[in-house]
This record gives structure tokens, C-alpha cells and sequence, in this order.
């Protein structure tokens, strides 16, 4: 047995209970991380209210580190003992220990701790793969990145900057937008401004290539005129409820643009494309271009309170939960 976070129905934080729950042996191709450290994301809470799917009970959580503490058969690539991270999958994280497939871990260098890295995989991950891949920022490009100071956010306006973007931040509170700008954003507009006349301010009329939005709902009708034509609307969450059906007659209306709504799972479904996902991470965090902010911490018997203060937006940065 190991007690974890599980609920038995969709809801509120209400329906999250700390309780014993079955610990099985890692079979063939699996192992055993008991957890040093676990990290709190968007997409918990998705899971937790029912907007994402899964069979119930459930333990949620997307992300751990931790150390290897027994492996199943055919796992080479392992020890026991060995410091690791993950971040991808299935859910099962909110746990003193849980069972996983071994090829979802990475090893973790040296220089990163259990906070950090439990703080930084899930965020990180999609700040690389977002910066990297779906669109891939040049140095010059101004870029509207909403959530700025969030989670993905934080990293995001830091990664950006680094490779030599102007960063143009969405908050909603002049807190918020102080920790953006101490963070690489070059702009910080408020969530209450008229974003795309700001935008067009900012960039002498020439608008953004790309905008990055987690907001959804409240935000992906501004964000797409804020793109300059040919330009890349990157839904990649929900945090003010979905966005809905859209009628792709809009792209061209508004300039033949983009729109992809991209998921880490895809991003890293093979493990060449995770290990290149996270050995960059590493390599931006070791270096020190990237600096991952652990604003929040919480017992993982109290993640509920952690849930609550998420949605009601009293965050910046990473929060982790400690079991
Ligand atoms: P954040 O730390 O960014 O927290 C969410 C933030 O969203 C809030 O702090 C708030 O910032 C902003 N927000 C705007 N409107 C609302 C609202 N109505 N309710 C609550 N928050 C709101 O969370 P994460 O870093 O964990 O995740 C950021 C987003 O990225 C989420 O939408 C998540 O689903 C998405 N994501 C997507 C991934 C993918 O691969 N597609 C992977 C990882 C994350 P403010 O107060 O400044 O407005």
C-alpha cells in the first residue's frame, strides 16, 4: 500500500481524498519511483472537474521525481537508487510511491534537485516544444505569451528571451506583471487592456508571428488579431474553459492564418523526441538561462488547498507538493 491523492468523482478540490491505496510490483518494462517530489498543473485540475477523461477512482497527477526503488523485468536502461523524472503519463502522480513505465523517466543530472525537477518537467517540457517546435521563435520576433506569470508562463518568458525573442506578457494583476518583466518579458500588458490594440502599439503595426494562449475561452478571439497574416495561434490550454468550435472561415478573414492545438503527449510520444525535449531543459536550467520558480509548496495530503489556489489564480510560477 502507499497513500496518495484519489478521487472516486469528478468536482471540486472537495472530491480529493488522502487515502491508502494499493501499490502493485512494477511488471515487465516498469518501475518503481517513490517520490521526493510532485508537481501541480492545469491539467490536474482538468482531470479533477471531469473536462479530461479517465476511469474512476483515480489518483491524479501527471508529474513526479523521485528515486528508482525497484524495476521490472527487461529495464536495462536503469538502476535502482537512480534520481528520475517524468512528466508525460499516465496520471498516478499525487502518491508517496506509484508504479510507471520506465521509458516515460528520465535520468536527472546532478545539478537539479527533486523540487526543481518535479516543478519544471511538465512546464518545461511545453515551453520547449512550443518554442522549439510548433513555432520556432527567432531572434527579433516579438511573441504574445499569455499566463505570463504562471507556471509554463515564467519558463516560457525566460526561454523566449534567451533566444533572443521580445516577449510581450499577459497578466492580470501589476504583481503579476512585475514578476513577468523580472522574468525576460519586455512588455506586460494587463488582461483588462485592449490586448490587440497594445499589441499593435508595441510592434509599430507590424503585430506578433505567433501568440501563445492557455487562456482559451476568454482570450483566443483577441489573441488571433494580434497575429500579423501568416502569423500562429497556438491554443495550448483552457484555463478560462475551452474555446469551442471555430469557424476556420476566420483564419482567412484575418489574415490566412495558423491555428494548432498542440499536447506535450504528442510532443514526446516517441523517446527520441522526449529525450531531445528534456535534454534541452536541462541544458537551458543547468546553464542558468533558465531559472525554474517554485513560488508555492505544498503537503501532498493538502493538495486540494493546492488546487484551490491554482483556480483562483493566487500562483505565480511552479508549485509543488511534497509527500
Ligand atoms: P498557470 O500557473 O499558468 O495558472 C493558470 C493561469 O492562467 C492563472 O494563474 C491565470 O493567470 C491564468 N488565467 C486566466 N484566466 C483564468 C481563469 N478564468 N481561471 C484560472 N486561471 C486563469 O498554470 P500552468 O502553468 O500549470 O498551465 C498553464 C496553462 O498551460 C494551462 O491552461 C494548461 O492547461 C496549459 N498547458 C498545456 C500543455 C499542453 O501541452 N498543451 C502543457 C502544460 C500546460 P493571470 O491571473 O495572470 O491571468
Amino acid at each position: 500500500m502507499t497513500k496518495a491523492i484519489r478521487i472516486h468523482a469528478h468536482g471540486g478540490p472537495e472530491v480529493m481524498r488522502w487515502e491508502d491505496v494499493p501499490l502493485p510490483e512494477p511488471g515487465p518494462g516498469e518501475a518503481l519511483v517513490r517520490h521526493e517530489a510532485i508537481g501541480l498543473n492545469y491539467i490536474d485540475i482538468y482531470f479533477r472537474t471531469g473536462l479530461y477523461k479517465t476511469p474512476l477512482p483515480a489518483i491524479l497527477g501527471m508529474e513526479g521525481a523521485g528515486v528508482i526503488a525497484a524495476l521490472g523485468e527487461g529495464v536495462s536502461s536503469l538502476a535502482v537508487g537512480d534520481r528520475v523524472a517524468y512528466a508525460t503519463g499516465p496520471i498516478g502522480a499525487y502518491a508517496q510511491q506509484r508504479v510507471i513505465a520506465a521509458d516515460r523517466l528520465m535520468k536527472l543530472p546532478d545539478g537539479i534537485d527533486f523540487r526543481t525537477a518535479a516543478a519544471m518537467m511538465l512546464q518545461g517540457m511545453t515551453a520547449q516544444y512550443l518554442l522549439r517546435r510548433t513555432y520556432r521563435v527567432q531572434p527579433g520576433d516579438p511573441i504574445l505569451v499569455h499566463a505570463a506569470a504562471g507556471g509554463v508562463g515564467l519558463i516560457l518568458c525566460q526561454w523566449a528571451k534567451h533566444l533572443g525573442a521580445t516577449v510581450i506578457g499577459v497578466v492580470s494583476t501589476e504583481a503579476k506583471a512585475e514578476l513577468a518583466r523580472a522574468n525576460g518579458a519586455a512588455h506586460v500588458l494587463l488582461s483588462s487592456a485592449d490586448i490587440p490594440a497594445e499589441v499593435k502599439r508595441i510592434t509599430g503595426g507590424a503585430m506578433v508571428p505567433v501568440v501563445y494562449d492557455s487562456v482559451g475561452k476568454d482570450t483566443f478571439m483577441a489573441s488571433l488579431d494580434c497575429l500579423a497574416p501568416l502569423g500562429m495561434m497556438v491554443s495550448y490550454g483552457s484555463a478560462s474553459g475551452p474555446v469551442g468550435a471555430v469557424d476556420v472561415g476566420l483564419l482567412a478573414a484575418k489574415g490566412s492564418l495558423f491555428l494548432t492545438r498542440p499536447s506535450l503527449a504528442t510532443y514526446t510520444a516517441k523517446r527520441r523526441d522526449l529525450e531531445t525535449c528534456a535534454g534541452e531543459l536541462f541544458d537551458v536550467v543547468l546553464s542558468g538561462a533558465v531559472k525554474i520558480r517554485v513560488n508555492q509548496t505544498f503537503p501532498l495530503s493538502e493538495a486540494a488547498e493546492a488546487h484551490r489556489a491554482l483556480e483562483a489564480r493566487r500562483t505565480t510560477g511552479s508549485t509543488v507538493l511534497l509527500p
